[in-house]
């Protein structure tokens, strides 16, 4: 197609606007064109990356190929363009200060001032570039996290006036994503907050060419014409993104307002084929059409903030359209489960998923919730941290190591069954330095997990810095653990599964980050598909109760 073009997305009036969801769904609708696309984000925030941020403050790190630790709009991006994301995707304020100030103490500005304008802002437009460079992509959305008008945000607006000037208006577009509120005492909708908006990326000197205005009712013409002269853009460049039933009708909205369309004209790309989204209707159906139900607890202790756990929550949205069946995921806080108290909090669940997680807080739970799973055949996923509580679980009452704990939480115990990984031992810097990424398994065939992936290995990502301990194999295998993944060049254990259960399966990877729209993750497909043949058996076995 020629050199790389660029699209800015920016946002204004409030966060949580969904620009990460506007960006995912524009560039599947030109990726459904044969073009080929990527998505990068650029967050205004110091962290060098999101990985030491508790996911209150940011919700979940995603974590790529690659291993670099990520802001949560990438899992947006692999989940709905079906393409992996790297390092490259997420840049940070953090890491272009970092780099500048590496290169101001190499010397590499001898005798000048190093200043925001030009050499922050020059390296800020050499990430934006870098990607393209690759001459892999035809188009690269850079979504800017943030609002126009906050403090942090202004040296990217300023990169983005600047790159608009250097590739010319035929290589790059900006979309300004904005807020019509509806006022109910007016019964009104409102422009005022999106003028304001507009007039401030206009003070920063970026006339944007697109609006996506989000709103709760349909935008009347009056509201299109009137945003589009004050606001200096075309009436057919004010797209109505209304708010929708799920995240994945967006692209169907976003087609319907012709998005994909005005960006193919702005930036003068010719003879596109028309979008080939009949997959995603597909999916979309299936969604929508459930014929069954089930209830899945989520246990962890981030449940306040849906965010903290996305890639799961998606993975089980991907994994009950396959199965046609609706998820439903109720979140238990592990602080709340006592020994007392499963019964009454977990009895009338499908199926249990143990979340990951760091620190201490909520450990006895997840142990409790991993015993009730085991003891009433109730499927049981246990996920990174929750994999680990599984295997406390069993050593403590299966095995009978009575004081078993993981040295996360008792450096001290006599039986360390979840122990430091020995290339953690040295580490005592805190970012990007735990086990990141993807990483092989192996898979023992004949388990359970080999007819699931129906493969001998898989590659999966982490984000870990405890494991097995491999010293007590012997002792739980005898007990009926059974190792059915290993990773082949160091032996850790990647995959746990239960002899005498339905489905009792712990990984200490992360399988919810592969998981997409087009190929949802078999271990949540199959997992769904366990919980609901136990609803069933549950059912049955009251009738059989009852007569
Ligand atoms: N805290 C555990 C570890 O570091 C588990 C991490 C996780 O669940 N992602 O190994």
């Amino acid at each position: 197609m020629g050199p790389t073009k660029y699209i800015f997305v920016t946002g204004g009036v409030t966060s949580s606007l969904g620009k990460g969801i506007v960006s995912a769904s524009l560039g599947k609708l030109l990726r459904a064109r044969g073009l080929s696309v990527t998505i990068q984000k650029f967050d205004p925030y110091i962290n060098v990356d999101p990985g030491t941020l508790n996911p209150y403050e940011h919700g979940e790190c995603y974590v790529t190929e690659d291993g670099a630790e990520t802001d949560l709009d990438l899992g947006h991006y692999e989940r709905f363009l079906n393409v992996f994301t790297s390092q490259a995707n997420n840049v940070t304020t953090g890491r272009i200060y970092h780099t500048v100030i590496t290169k101001e103490r190499e010397g590499e500005y001898l005798g000048k001032t190093v200043q925001v304008i030009p050499h922050i802002t020059d390296e800020i437009k050499r990430n934006f570039y870098a990607l393209g460079e690759t001459g892999v992509y035809d188009i690269i959305i850079t979504e800017i996290g943030g609002c126009v008008g906050d403090i942090e945000s202004l040296p990217f607006i300023e990169a983005v006036r600047q790159a608009k000037l250097d590739l010319g208006s035929q290589s790059c577009l900006v979309i300004h994503l904005t807020l019509v509120p509806y006022l109910k005492a007016a019964g009104e909708l409102k422009t005022k907050p999106t003028q304001h908006s507009v007039k401030q990326l206009l003070e920063a000197g970026v006339q944007p060419d697109i609006l996506v205005c989000r709103t709760e009712y349909s935008l009347p013409l009056e509201i299109r014409k009137k945003i589009a002269l004050f606001c200096n853009v075309q009436i057919n460049s004010v797209i109505e993104s209304k708010d929708a039933e799920t995240i994945y009708d967006v692209p169907i909205v976003l087609r319907k307002e012709k998005l994909d369309e005005r960006v193919l004209e702005k930036l003068n790309i010719n003879n596109y084929k028309e979008p080939n989204i009949d997959l995603w209707k597909e999916f979309l159906g299936r969604l929508k059409n459930p014929t069954s139900e089930v209830t899945i607890g989520l246990v962890g202790k981030y449940v306040e903030l849906p965010d903290a756990y996305k890639s799961i929550n998606e993975a089980f949205v991907h994994a009950g359209a396959q199965n046609e069946c609706k998820v439903i995921v109720k979140t238990i806080h592990s602080e709340d489960i006592k020994p007392s108290n499963c019964e009454e909090m977990l009895g009338d669940l499908d199926g249990i998923l143990i979340a990951p997680g760091f620190g201490e807080r909520g450990i006895p739970g997840k142990i409790e919730t991993a015993r009730y799973a085991r003891e009433n055949d109730i499927p049981f996923f246990g996920i990174c941290l929750g994999m680990q509580c599984a295997v406390i679980e069993f050593a403590m009452n299966v095995v009978g190591l009575k004081e078993a704990a993981s040295t996360e939480v008792n450096p001290n115990t006599p039986d360390p069954v979840i122990d430091l990984m020995e290339e953690q031992k040295s580490i005592t810097m805190k970012g990007g330095t735990m086990r990141l990424g993807a990483y092989k398994c192996r898979i023992e065939p004949g388990t359970q997990i080999h007819s699931i992936y129906q493969k001998t290995e898989i590659s999966e990502r982490h984000r870990h810095r405890y494991e097995y301990n491999n010293q007590y194999l012997d002792l739980f295998k005898e007990k009926g653990m059974v190792f059915s993944g290993i990773n082949p060049e160091s032996n850790l254990v990647e995959i746990i599964e239960l002899e005498n259960h339905p489905w009792f399966i712990g990984t200490q990877f992360h399988p919810e980050l592969k998981s997409t729209v087009l190929n949802p993750h078999p271990l949540f497909v199959n997992f769904v598909a366990a919980s609901l043949e136990h609803k069933k058996n549950k059912v049955e076995n009251r009738k059989l109760i009852n007569t």
